[in-house]
């Protein structure tokens, strides 16, 4: 079978996969391509795509996360109206439940793993893992629920003082002469007609810089507005923590260099980089860590796996 893969692009989730393991990027990029076609596909292409969707609880839990944030966005700028913090708290315990309950359906996700959600605890029997996850996703829910309305972004944006861009819309820029997709959770102008971007965090506290450096560039070049009147913006919601940052032309030119190394190492995997084609999957060495394996999606076919 002749297969075609989509053309190659940048981003910032693409880098994760290919820092955490060379073989794990092989079957999300390429093994699993062409997998939604069960008539025509290979077996190991069907159950690599499957497995690429795989979900698991704490990615629900943040998916929920910057959908209640979006949604309460959304609906202060369309009509100046917010659900109560406790709608908020029981939409996401339902959409939970609802996640919880699709996964007891393998047969159903087997035919639809797309539009399905099957959590990988589940589907690998990690019963000590769902029951330690679940307990603490119920009090992280109450907490992002509590710290929305409190934080920084909030009251800006309740106060009339943001003027909203954009909320959660993929965009790209061209970067190395490729395509760099970039997606951030709020981009508004303040009153002093400086441009903030924040991104809503669901977890611990990092350094996330490399990733909203590539937003301010993005800014920047779409928007024409100066590096100095672009603010940078994480919103911790477990912790209700707040940080900013502002960006130097050495900062952009740092991440923009960074950016092209991956550039460079993840074209060095392909056999054919017009057409997007990989080399053969032994090119693609596996990087076996009880970490990363003990997460990883493709661990049943996997034999290199750490787990
Ligand atoms: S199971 Fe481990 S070694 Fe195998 S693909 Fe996943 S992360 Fe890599």
């Amino acid at each position: 079978m002749i297969t075609t893969y989509p053309p190659w692009s940048y981003s910032g989730s693409r880098a994760a996969i290919f820092d955490d393991c060379l073989r794990k990027y092989y079957y999300h990029y390429y093994g699993s391509h062409n997998g939604w076609k069960l008539e025509t596909a290979e077996p190991d292409q069907v159950q690599t795509y499957r497995l690429k969707q795989l979900s698991n609880l704490y990615l629900v839990f943040g998916n929920l996360a910057h959908q209640m944030c979006e949604s309460v966005i959304r609906s202060w700028d369309k009509e100046r109206k917010v659900p109560e913090a406790s709608f908020l708290y029981q939409k996401m315990r339902e959409l939970l439940n609802q996640a919880y309950k699709e996964s007891q359906d393998v047969t159903g996700w087997h035919l639809r793993p797309k539009y399905q959600t099957m959590l990988s605890e589940i589907y690998y029997d990690e019963d000590d893992k769902l029951k330690d996850r679940i307990s603490s996703i119920k009090s992280r829910m109450q907490t992002v629920v509590d710290k929305l309305y409190h934080t920084r972004t909030w009251k800006e944006v309740e106060s009339g003082a943001a003027h909203i861009m954009e909320i959660e819309k993929w965009d790209h820029m061209i970067l190395h002469d490729t395509r760099v997709y970039v997606k951030m959770d709020v981009l508004y102008r303040n009153e002093q007609g400086h441009i903030v971007i924040v991104d809503w965090k669901t977890g611990k506290e990092n350094d996330f810089t490399d990733q909203l450096y590539l937003y301010a560039l993005y800014v920047h070049e779409h928007y024409n507005v100066p590096y100095e009147h672009i603010e940078m913006r994480v919103e911790y919601l477990l912790t209700g923590e707040c940080e900013t940052y502002q960006a130097t032309q050495q900062d952009i030119d740092k991440v923009s260099a960074s950016t092209l190394r991956y550039i460079e190492e993840m074209k060095s995997c392909l056999a054919d980089d017009y057409y997007n084609r990989p080399k053969d999957i032994s090119f693609f060495t596996p990087m076996p860590s009880r970490r990363v394996c003990g997460e990883c999606n493709f661990r049943e076919i996997c034999s290199s796996r750490a787990v």
